[in-house]
């Protein structure tokens, strides 16, 4: 059978393609990609002309089923998302587990990833943390979700994007408190990299009066609840957010 190679691609510096990326999305039978437009340019940025096959939410279960069919007759397949570590906030979950039923092997071509990037630049604890990904697009799950997590106390890592930078910060402030120490890292490796910090609330206003740092992509990192008197604090709030929803 052949491997399944998932491959990390560059989250906006080119430069940050492996050479051993290149040599296995050059090697590889296909190329499962989430947009194959996007992949295609990256490919022929690299001169790279291994065919592509199109990997989306809605086909990923029964297109696992065929790329499974294809490994275990001996193709080696590479898998890629956007820009960055697939699977990470982004499909090939279903192919993974797919090829994992099928005893086929999974082998990662490690690379760029925002979280892991805007996490080692930050300066908040980093021994332990909690990627959260995206936050509900819906208002009142965003802020239930936020609640549930008030007294968690390893650092909170949130995926962002510029449509809702903005509400998520004002909600986080709102919810886990305007003080927390907080970094919010944009652009990484790409022209207008900024990372700023300070604490919610700093951050919401940052936003609010800058249209620039609205622009682009975002990871957004939070402490996590400090001590006793801080879990006391946020656990509060947290009950006083449910509890907002069921009171008139
Ligand atoms: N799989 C990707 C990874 O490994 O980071 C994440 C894909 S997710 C669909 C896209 C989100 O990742 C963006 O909305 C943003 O939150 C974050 N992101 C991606 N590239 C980024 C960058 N260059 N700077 C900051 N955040 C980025």
């Amino acid at each position: 059978a052949g491997t399944l190679f998932i491959v990390a691609t560059p989250i906006g510096n080119l430069a940050d393609m492996s050479p051993r990326a290149l040599d296995t999305l050059r090697q590889a039978a296909a190329i499962c990609a989430e947009d194959t437009r996007r992949t295609g340019q990256l490919l022929s940025h690299f001169g790279i002309a291994t065919s592509l096959v199109a990997l989306h939410e809605h086909n990923e279960d029964a297109l696992a089923q065929r790329l499974v069919e294809r490994l275990l007759a001996g193709d080696s397949l590479a898998l890629v998302s956007d820009a960055g570590t697939p699977l990470v906030s982004d499909p090939g979950f279903r192919v993974v587990r797919a090829a994992r039923a099928a005893g086929i092997k999974v082998s990662p071509v490690p690379g760029a990833c925002a979280a892991i990037a805007a996490l080692s630049v930050a300066g908040l604890p980093s021994d332990r943390f909690v990627f959260e990904g995206f936050l509900p697009a819906k208002a009142s799950a965003r802020r239930e979700q936020l609640a549930r997590l008030a007294g968690e106390t390893r650092t909170l890592v949130f995926y962002e994007s510029s449509h809702r930078i903005e509400e998520s910060l004002a909600d986080m402030a709102a919810t886990l408190g305007a003080d927390r120490p907080a970094v919010m890292a944009r652009e990484l490796t790409k022209l207008f990299e900024t990372v700023l910090d300070g604490d919610l609330a700093g951050l919401q206003a940052r936003v609010a009066s800058d249209d620039n740092q609205r622009k682009g992509e975002f990871v957004v990192m939070v402490q996590g609840a400090g001590d006793d008197a801080a879990a006391q604090l946020t656990e509060g709030k947290r009950v006083y957010a449910l509890l907002g929803q069921h009171l008139p």
